[in-house]
């Protein structure tokens, strides 16, 4: 991010001595990422760099503070990061990743801070969160908190990719395409190269394959299409998702409104349509 506002609180900033008042009754954003590879237009570290982005910038709209990220995550999959066929994806397995994230999230839920906000940028990370954080829910360690933990794609609207990418291929298969791209071009620009790879036959979503043919599934890595990328449309999406997430947040129930499923059963505008 730009300077543009004040740098987003950091955590890791205080004292011990002064930590207790500090963060009592306040918000805590934590970032976890992956070392994964991501074609040959974007670096290694674009989950990493997209959960702290958008982990920061939510923490300015919230007066929160921020945790240093997580930087390793679970292992790639063929159908949903390339998988392991392309170097550069340092992570561990989910197993190991439950029991870290569930012991870091014991330790931090003995802060007296009253609100968690987890921001995921690796798609393979998703459940082994979800069930680290259940885990500690039963053991009664996040009990008076409240936890708002998510992927940020699982903040866009419907109605917002319909209006801007309209050859959307589903969240699996957008590893290193157009919105991980355009974010990188907002955000990080001068770890974009020239490149913008094409594979035009996306893997299926929740299908396991194995074997698989490492030459069709994706094109170096890149499972959908980064046509269209833009640093505008990285900068747009940024926005729509700490949005999102403030008000997901400020509201407190992550339903779906009488709008969103009207929005839902809408047929998606025509390619070129603006937001509405
Ligand atoms: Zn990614």
């Amino acid at each position: 991010m730009s300077g543009r506002r004040r740098a987003a609180r950091r955590l890791t900033d205080l004292t011990s001595t002064r930590l207790q008042d500090a963060v009592r009754g306040r918000t805590l954003v934590w970032p976890i990422g992956a070392i994964e590879q991501h074609g040959p237009h974007l670096p290694l570290s674009v989950d990493l760099d997209l959960a702290v982005a958008f982990a920061e910038e939510i923490a300015r709209e919230l007066d929160a503070f921020v945790l240093p990220a997580q930087t390793i995550g679970a292992r790639s999959l063929p159908q949903s990061g390339g998988g392991l066929f392309f170097p550069g994806t340092v992570y561990v397995g989910g197993d190991t990743l439950i029991r870290f994230l569930h012991e870091a999230l014991a330790s931090l839920g003995e802060l007296p801070a009253t609100r968690l906000v987890i921001v995921n940028g690796h798609y393979e990370n998703e459940p082994f969160l979800f069930e680290a954080l259940d885990q500690v829910r039963r053991l009664g360690l996040l009990d008076g908190k409240e936890v708002f933990a998510f992927s940020w794609w699982s903040l866009v609207r419907e109605t917002w990719t319909d209006a801007e990418l309209p050859a959307f291929p589903g969240w699996h298969a957008e590893h290193a395409g157009v919105t991980e791209t355009s974010l990188m071009l907002h955000l990080h620009p001068g770890l974009v190269t020239e490149e913008r790879p094409e594979h035009d036959a996306p893997p299926r979503a929740g299908v396991y394959l194995h074997p698989v043919d490492v030459e069709q599934i994706s094109d170096r890595g890149i499972l959908s299409s980064t046509a269209g990328a833009s640093a505008a449309l990285g900068e747009k999406l940024l926005r729509h998702v700490v949005d999102e997430a403030v008000n997901l947040v400020s509201d407190g129930k992550g339903l779906l409104s009488a709008q969103d499923r009207q929005d839902r059963r809408r047929p998606a505008p025509q390619p070129g349509g603006t937001q509405p």
